[in-house]
């Protein structure tokens, strides 16, 4: 991409509200012309992100350029950038006409004059009367509302005042369109239908679409780009078939369509084992990755092939079966694993099957990683304070020639006393050591969960306190989002290390 192409870009902008980061360094370029699209779950930042572009917001850190300008400062009316909101925030007193014609009334365009002493001037006048018409004209043809102008906003439906909020925005020529969950206020088939005309409208208009849904189906079916966002950080950019095909975490192949997605482990020979068999994959894959590295994998229920028993890699029963219209939709059991596959054929309930996938559709991710991390120290009884809660951990891990004498103090190879007391130190907790409960007395630490993700045999959560601490952790049972849960941290399984450069003791 060349750089007089990109039209806007956002270098490491973060943006915190009260002290909590809801956008987190994020980096993109957008090329003039393009549909690009933010795509993430309520609360990820795509409002925020959106509002900073448009210059509601300002960013805590970090730049926004326009057109190779820095525009971080600048008030959103001097920016050639236009929003639409999902509320279509028309003027309900005013016609069609009125209502698309206000902006540019009011707006003040500049002309080069001579002054008396013959040198060059700027000065602003209004649009003519009849330039408002021909404007107003061009954009509701560009909506398809063309001969509307007469008609009240209250005789229209859902759809058509989107479209003349649309209308509106687009008659002030932005550079840039923003579209805050357009359609979000419509009904489904209306908004199939404004799916398409939108994408026509950017298509006549050739400017940069830049837009903000929550619903996967929308931005594949729309974008060019698709930005996939969760909790500040922008987690994928790519086409939408790359993302649907070559998701790059757990979170993305989750949010992008169905799939199911298993914990992996990295074979010899361009194998991967999951499921408790191994299986072939794409050799191209392997470069990225070590032999018996963790993975997560990743099958679209489409690669599934069902074949009879024994015929496959891995033996499996049929739990459950939906007709979908044009293809079944398919529970296979495997062991306690479940595995959603499609067909055409038609199988029954509880028969055995065999399940195979094309090596190339086995898509293998690296795991973001299995454990947490956090900032602790030492307390003065020689416990570890981290994440706000103190926990007993064997703190002599961390001076590996020392001992401890009858009195509890750390003595190092020399004979001399150590006194950690302070001692910065690097806390990972593996996800495995953690578990929840909704016993809120079985632990100090409690949160919410925020987050789950299925991973075939068992759940992905994230746990986050009041505090803002986060917590990953698997677990076999189904929670629900937004429960209330504590949190049991098995010290044993805490791992401390020595931060380099952190208090020596
Ligand atoms: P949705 O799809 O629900 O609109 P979103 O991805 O657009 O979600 P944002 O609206 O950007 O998310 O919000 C991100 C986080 O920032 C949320 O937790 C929200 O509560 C918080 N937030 C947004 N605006 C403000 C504000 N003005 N003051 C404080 N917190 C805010």
């Amino acid at each position: 991409m060349e750089k007089k192409d990109i039209i806007i870009s956002l270098q490491n902008v973060s943006k915190e509200f009260d002290g909590t980061t809801v956008v987190e360094d994020f980096t993109l370029d957008i090329t003039k012309g393009e549909f690009v699209t933010f795509l993430g779950p309520s609360g990820c930042g795509k409002t925020t992100t959106l509002r900073m572009i448009a210059g509601f917001e300002l960013p805590t850190t970090g730049t926004i350029l326009l057109n190779g300008q820095d525009i971080s400062l600048l008030p959103p009316y001097k920016r050639p950038i236009n929003t639409i909101f999902q509320r279509y925030a028309l003027f309900s007193h005013l016609n069609i006409y009125n209502n698309v014609s206000f902006g540019l009334k009011l707006k003040k365009i500049p002309y080069e004059t001579k002054d008396k002493k013959g040198n060059t001037v700027i000065k602003y006048r209004r649009y003519t009367k009849k330039e408002i018409q021909e404007q107003v004209k061009i954009a509701l043809n560009i909506v398809d509302l063309e001969g509307f102008e007469k008609r009240d906003i209250a005789t229209l439906s859902g759809g058509q005042q989107q479209r003349i909020a649309i209308a509106r925005a687009i008659v002030n020529k932005p550079q840039i369109l923003l579209l805050d969950e357009p359609l979000g206020a419509l009904d489904l088939k209306m908004r199939k239908e404004m799916q398409f005309e939108l994408k026509d409208m950017h298509k006549k208009l050739g400017i940069t679409f830049i837009y903000v849904t929550h619903d996967q189906e929308e931005a594949l079916t729309m974008s060019d780009t698709i930005v996939v966002m969760n909790d500040g950080k922008i987690q994928q950019v790519g086409k939408p078939k790359e993302i649907y095909d070559e998701p790059v975490n757990a979170f993305v192949a989750d949010f992008i369509g169905e799939s199911s997605i298993y914990n992996g482990t990295i074979a010899k020979d361009n194998r991967v084992r999951f499921l408790n068999k191994y299986w072939n994959a794409d050799p191209a894959d392997f470069d990225k990755f070590q032999v018996n590295e963790k993975v997560d994998v990743v099958i679209r229920p489409e690669d599934v092939v069902i074949k009879t028993i024994d015929k496959g890699v891995v033996n499996g029963v049929i739990a459950s079966k939906i007709f979908k219209g044009t293809h079944y939709e398919y529970i296979i059991n495997i062991g306690k694993a479940e595995l959603i596959a499609h067909s055409t054929i038609e199988f029954e309930e509880g028969l055995k099957v065999s399940l195979s996938v094309e090596s190339n559709n086995i898509q293998i991710m690296k795991k973001p990683f299995i454990s947490n991390f956090y900032d602790g120290y030492i307390t003065k009884d020689h416990k570890v304070e981290f994440a706000n809660s103190v926990f007993d951990v064997d703190i002599l891990s961390l001076f590996p020639e020392a001992k401890m004498n009858e009195d509890g103090l750390i003595i190092d190879a020399k004979g001399n006393e150590i006194d950690p007391t302070d001692m910065d130190v690097d806390v990972e907790v593996p996800f495995d050591a953690i578990s929840i409960s909704d016993d809120l007395d079985a632990s100090d630490i409690q949160g919410r969960i925020i987050s789950l993700i299925y991973l075939g045999d068992h759940y992905e959560v994230m746990v986050r306190t009041e505090e803002e601490e986060d917590f990953i952790l698997n677990t076999p049972d189904l929670w629900n989002e937004n429960d209330f849960v504590s949190v049991i941290i098995d010290e044993s399984k805490i791992n401390l290390s020595r931060i380099r450069g952190g208090k020596k003791p």
